[in-house]
C-alpha cells in the first residue's frame, strides 16, 4: 500500500539493519487517522469473510487492532503479557519468543473472549519472524476458533515468518512488506 510505505520512507529509522522504528505514527505518537486508513485497506482486503473478532498482542497491536475492528464493526480482543508461565485454567496461553527483546513471554486470553467457532482476524504493527502470529494461532486453535487471516501493517520479508505462515496456509495481508533495509535506504516487496 503506497500511503504506508511513504509513510515508512519519511517516518522511519532503521536502526542496526534489523529494527525499524515508527515511533511518531504507530509505535508510541500514534496517527490515528492513518490507522483508520489503513484499516480501510485490510476491510477491502477481508470483505466476505465473516470476521467476528481481531485479536492482537498488548502492547503495541492494540491500536491497529482498534482501528480494524472498528472499522469491521467487531470486538478487539488482546493478548496479555503474563510474568509467570504458571498460568490458571481460565485462560488460553502461550509462549513466545520476542527477538526485539531477546526473551520469551507468555502471553494469556480469558477464554470467555475467544469462544469456539470465533471467526478470528489476527492483527499485529510488525511481522518478522512470526513468533507473536504463532503464539496467537496457537490460543486459537485451544479455544477451537477458526482463524481467518492475518493484517499486519509492515512485514519485514527478510525475516520470513509471513512467507512461513502463508505456506502454512494463513492469509497474511501485510500493507508493506521490507525486502531490504539498511542506514542507504529501504526497498519494498513490489
Ligand atoms: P515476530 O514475532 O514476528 O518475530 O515479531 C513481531 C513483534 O515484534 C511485533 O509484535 C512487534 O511489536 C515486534 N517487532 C518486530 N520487529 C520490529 C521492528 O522492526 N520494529 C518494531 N517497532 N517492532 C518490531
Amino acid at each position: 500500500m503506497k500511503l504506508l510505505e511513504d509513510r515508512i520512507l519519511s517516518d522511519g529509522e532503521v536502526i542496526g539493519g534489523k529494527i525499524l522504528k515508527v515511533s511518531n505514527f504507530l509505535n508510541h505518537q500514534i496517527d490515528v487517522a492513518f490507522l483508520d486508513q489503513l484499516a480501510q485497506e485490510w476491510k477491502n482486503r477481508f470483505s466476505g469473510s465473516k470476521i467476528t473478532k481481531v485479536l492482537t498482542i498488548e502492547s503495541s497491536g492494540i491500536a491497529i487492532g482498534a482501528s480494524l475492528a472498528r472499522a469491521l464493526e467487531v470486538p478487539l480482543v488482546f493478548a496479555k503479557k503474563h510474568q509467570s508461565s504458571n498460568v490458571n485454567e481460565e485462560v488460553y496461553s502461550s509462549k513466545i519468543y520476542s527477538f526485539t527483546h531477546d526473551q520469551y513471554y507468555n502471553v494469556v486470553v480469558s477464554k470467555k473472549y475467544i469462544l469456539p467457532g470465533d471467526k478470528i482476524l489476527l492483527a499485529d504493527d510488525f511481522l518478522a519472524n512470526g513468533n507473536a502470529l504463532k503464539g496467537l494461532i496457537e490460543i486459537c486453535k485451544g479455544a477451537g476458533a477458526e482463524v481467518v487471516g492475518a493484517a499486519c501493517a509492515i512485514e519485514k520479508g527478510f525475516q520470513n515468518g509471513g512467507d512461513q505462515l502463508r505456506k502454512a496456509g494463513i492469509k497474511v495481508e501485510s500493507l508493506a512488506i521490507i525486502e531490504k533495509m539498511d542506514s542507504n535506504g529501504i526497498e519494498f516487496r513490489k
